[in-house]
């Protein structure tokens, strides 16, 4: 679903890409991981169409969605509006409620977005990418606000997505552990490179199961 080549992106005399070459097939998923300012977002936007690059090749196929590294809700429209924004199904407001609840946020769909915490947000954010059943699916950083256990709540999510509907992810991310537990190919990016990957054995489990999990799920 992409395919980008020697992609470079210069802000003044700044280059903050510098030949990036990168493929994603369908059905892969993907971490990026790179220190803060190495840009992993601004590759992201390039991918997501929202910013131009300075130069090189990018192609994508099919339909994209984000998760914005700052959830970027529409202020004015109400947590579920925000979900259901250009959603072309047959009853929006019912698949907008359906992907708030599996994010937890069942009575927040009439709230107003500034009302909402940093990882409410985050989470409705998250909503509002999964609910597209993309074919390429770009998180920046989806999960940093929020507490251990919702973390591992919501890479269920992710995974139940990627398993029944096999879009392409990108999933930037600071925690290497996380890269390492949900993705089948690691990039570090660095230099405005890809620097580094990593394949992890894909037939792997991805979700941490643990005896006391549910316990502790239900405690707090
Ligand atoms: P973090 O992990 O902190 O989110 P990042 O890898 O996502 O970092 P980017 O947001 O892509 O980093 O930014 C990369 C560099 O590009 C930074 O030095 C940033 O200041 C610069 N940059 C990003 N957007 C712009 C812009 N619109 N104008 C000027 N410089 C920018
Ligand atoms: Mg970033």
């Amino acid at each position: 679903v992409v395919r980008v080549r020697g992609l470079t992106k210069r802000f003044g005399e700044r280059t903050v890409l510098d030949g990036v070459d990168l493929d994603i097939a369908r059905g892969e998923f993907v971490a990026l991981l790179g220190r803060s300012g190495s840009g992993k977002s601004t590759l992201l936007r390039a991918l997501a169409g929202l910013d131009d690059a300075t130069g090189g090749e990018l192609s994508v196929d099919g339909t994209v969605a984000v998760a914005f590294q700052e959830p970027r809700l529409v202020p004015w429209k109400r947590v579920r509006a925000n979900v259901a924004l250009g959603l072309r199904v047959p009853d929006p407001r019912a698949a907008a409620d359906k992907a708030l609840a599996e994010v937890g946020l069942t009575e927040r769909g009439g709230a107003w977005p500034l009302t909402l915490s940093g990882g409410e947000a985050q989470r409705a954010s998250l909503a509002r990418a999964l609910v597209r059943e993309p074919d390429l699916l770009l998180l920046d950083e989806p999960f940093s606000a929020l507490d251990a256990l919702t973390r591992i709540t919501m890479h269920r999510l992710v995974l139940d997505l990627w398993e029944r509907h096999r879009p392409g992810i990108l999933l930037v991310t600071h925690d290497v552990d996380e890269a390492l537990l949900l993705a089948d190919r690691v990039l570090v990016l660095d230099g405005g490179r890809i620097a580094h990957e990593s394949r992890v054995d894909l037939d792997r489990p991805r979700h941490r199961d643990h005896p006391d999990l549910t316990a502790l799920r239900a405690a707090l």
